[in-house]
């Protein structure tokens, strides 16, 4: 419930029971393994570096499998920060611990000194360029390759590394963001989307 993640869970559930669709949400516990095949739409939120790197075993047990499967299969994601890096190849942080993740999204992240703080403002290309308010607290710079989309361009604030003017990923279903907030509850047309996405 990284600056309040949780929220984004708490606005799609509310979204959906004011449309009279009925909604579960299932958490995922470290040990316990994840179905692709049961979800509809998987959240990932943030995570500072220390709680990543505790991360690592469970996912090589078998979690990332199944989230790089679910990513290829359509399923749609919202992954923040902390859970943006994750679905990525790798991340070295800033003081060099080299942490090798999922693997879904071809991009990686390496740590700087210098933390990347404050409110940010991002257009959406899936919203037609509209604008998406949120907040960033990350040291790591992401890169994306060839086969990643932005989410859009940064108006303000330093987005995926503070070089390139990009804010976020997209590939297949996923929409993954520096964007804490809570984005869902800030960014309502945002939410829609991926609620639209999931049920399609
Ligand atoms: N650990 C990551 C970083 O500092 C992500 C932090 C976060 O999720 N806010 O880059």
């Amino acid at each position: 419930n990284l600056y309040g993640d949780r929220g984004n869970v708490l606005c799609m559930e509310q979204r959906l029971r004011w449309r009279g669709i009925d909604v579960t949400v299932a958490g995922v516990p470290v040990g316990e393994p994840l179905r692709g095949a049961d979800g509809d739409l998987f959240f990932i939120g943030g995570g500072q570096d220390f709680e990543l790197e505790v991360l690592l075993e469970d996912l090589a047990g078998g979690k990332a499998a199944e989230v790089k499967a679910a990513v290829e299969d359509g399923k749609p994601f919202l992954a923040i920060c902390g859970g943006y890096q994750m679905l990525g190849n790798f991340y070295r942080t800033w003081d060099g611990v080299q942490c090798d993740f999922i693997g879904a999204l071809d991009l990686y992240t390496v740590g700087s000194e210098k933390r990347m703080i404050g409110n940010c403002l991002f257009t959406c290309d899936d919203l037609g360029g509209a604008g998406l308010v949120g907040f960033e607290n990350h040291s790591g710079k992401t890169y994306l390759g060839s086969s990643v989309k932005p989410l859009g361009k940064v108006l303000s604030g330093y987005g995926n590394n503070g070089e390139d003017g990009l804010e976020g990923a997209r590939y297949r279903n996923v929409f993954a963001t520096y964007s804490h907030g809570p984005l869902l509850p800030k960014n309502p047309a945002f939410c829609d989307l991926l609620l639209r996405t999931a049920l399609e």
